[in-house]
């Protein structure tokens, strides 16, 4: 089995710098229809991406370049400097030699689950930096209502949730003429893609997961549903359905995309190439192969209460988060409350000091500083000092999207419109997805 253990960093707790992306590419237009084969010339390269020699399907043809790397100052926490993942692009060399030429764009999918707030976190590690995508990929981003019953969850909230992430997506900046946004179950080939691949998905893959194996034992194992144990299987066929070049992975994905890596290259193989052309298919890939695109700024925000977990909507206090809707008050009240140390001063990276850490970051991406200038503009402030600062740049920074929020939300109309537009727009490329590995897998077509 194919395995690339480096393409995902190591867990590791200093901040360190991290490249941005940048993305201009150009391929032949005869590469863009070869898709499968041809598609490879121009990938994404990761500069500690390990050679893939496959048995499974025509990846082992990757051609890969070197990545362009564009530094920036911005933190990531829990990414180890020495395992840095250097993802971006350089200008692809078409496979083949052709006349004409066109830009096209690489595909990117995202999502956040309505199981909450929106939070700084999924802020600052998605959300934002889907904005600058959006410029440069194509960019699908929705809303993934169907990950949100993996556990105890109430129906009553659900479709609120749903729609207030929606409204913060746009609220934040993602713009429904570059992006399609839409609500995962409005689109059914994401469960009927699950389906298919859950059967060529072993189960050893998906017992191996740690966040089933830690979010199964907080839920009291047996009583676990099942879709807690398949849910990466689902992810899956969010990534596979779209033919995605790129996702934006947070640490706590990583492992889950490296599945669906390995299961779109295990059910090429299977099921791809000429076996699929004898049964009247277009034959090479079924799948692209995905590749992750690490956020290149504030990938982990760690929660106000405990520096060393990460903020998250599941976490039983709200004190641990600031969520993108909290009032003036309630952001106030949480740095207040939020856990300091008594060492003299304030610093980043200091490993005994995760919060200090913390606060710093985020203080620095949401004033838009450098690590530099915050460093020195807070070595010697004391908390009592520090945190009104931070409480303001808080409020000034998610003041204007709480605004957009509210105005998007006063006009309801107008969010089922963007919803039901994204939703065709997806469905248009997922239903040919499903079609083709119905046919590979052998299914009678239906007339
Ligand atoms: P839950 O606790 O329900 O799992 P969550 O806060 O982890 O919720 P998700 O919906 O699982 O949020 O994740 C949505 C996106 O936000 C993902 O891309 C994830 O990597 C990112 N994300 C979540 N939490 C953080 C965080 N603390 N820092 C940076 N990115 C985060
Ligand atoms: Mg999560």
């Amino acid at each position: 089995m194919f395995k690339c253990p480096n393409v995902f960093p190591q867990h590791h707790n200093p901040l360190v710098s991290y490249p941005k992306t940048e993305l201009s590419e150009t391929v032949s237009s005869s590469t863009n229809k070869k898709m499968g084969r041809s598609l490879l010339s121009h990938f994404l390269n990761l500069s500690n991406a390990c050679p893939r020699f496959t048995s499974y399907g025509n990846s082992s043809k990757l051609q890969r370049t070197l990545p362009m790397i564009h530094q920036n100052h911005l933190p990531l926490v829990g990414v180890n400097s020495n395992h840095r993942c250097y993802c971006s692009v350089s200008a692809p060399e078409p496979t083949v030699s052709e006349s004409s030429s066109t830009s096209i764009k690489r595909r990117i999918v995202s999502g956040v689950q309505p199981t909450g707030s929106i939070h700084l976190g999924n802020y600052l590690g998605a959300i934002k930096n889907w904005v600058s995508l959006q410029d440069t990929y194509e960019t699908l981003f929705f809303i993934v209502d169907l990950h949100a019953i993996t556990l105890p969850y109430d129906v009553q909230q659900l479709s609120k949730a749903t729609r207030d992430t929606a409204a913060l997506y746009l609220a934040c900046g993602v713009d429904t003429s570059k992006a399609s946004v839409f609500v995962q179950s409005h689109v059914r080939a994401h469960v009927e893609l699950m389906w298919l691949l859950g059967s060529a998905t072993p189960i050893g893959w998906l017992n191996r997961m740690i966040q089933f194996k830690e979010k199964s034992r907080k839920a009291g194992d047996e009583n676990v549903g099942v879709a807690l144990l398949t849910y990466p299987v689902l992810m899956a066929s969010d990534i596979l359905l779209y033919q995605s070049d790129l996702v934006p992975v947070g640490e706590d994905q990583k492992q889950h995309l490296e599945l669906t890596r390995e299961l779109a290259e295990r059910v090429n193989h299977l099921y791809g190439g000429r076996k699929w052309k004898k049964l009247g298919g277009r034959g090479g890939l079924i799948f692209k192969v995905p590749e992750p695109l690490i956020p290149p700024a504030g990938a982990r925000v760690m929660s106000l209460t405990d520096g060393l977990s990460k903020m998250s909507k599941s976490a039983t206090s709200d004190l641990s988060r600031i969520n993108l809707l909290d009032s003036k008050d309630a952001i106030a009240n949480k740095i207040k409350r939020c856990k300091t140390d008594s060492f003299p001063g304030l610093e980043f990276d200091n490993p005994d000091r995760p919060e200090c850490n913390n606060l710093l970051s985020i203080y620095q991406i949401i004033t838009n500083k450098t690590k530099e200038e915050v460093a020195q503009e807070c070595q010697s402030m004391n908390w009592g000092t520090f945190k009104p600062v931070l409480t303001d740049a808080l409020i000034d920074h998610l003041q204007p999207i709480q605004a957009r929020y509210e105005e998007i939300m006063s006009d309801t109309g107008y969010l089922d419109q963007v919803l039901a537009e994204g939703a065709s727009k997806a469905a248009d490329i997922a239903d040919v997805t499903v079609s083709n590995v119905y046919q590979a897998m052998g299914f009678l077509k239906r007339r």
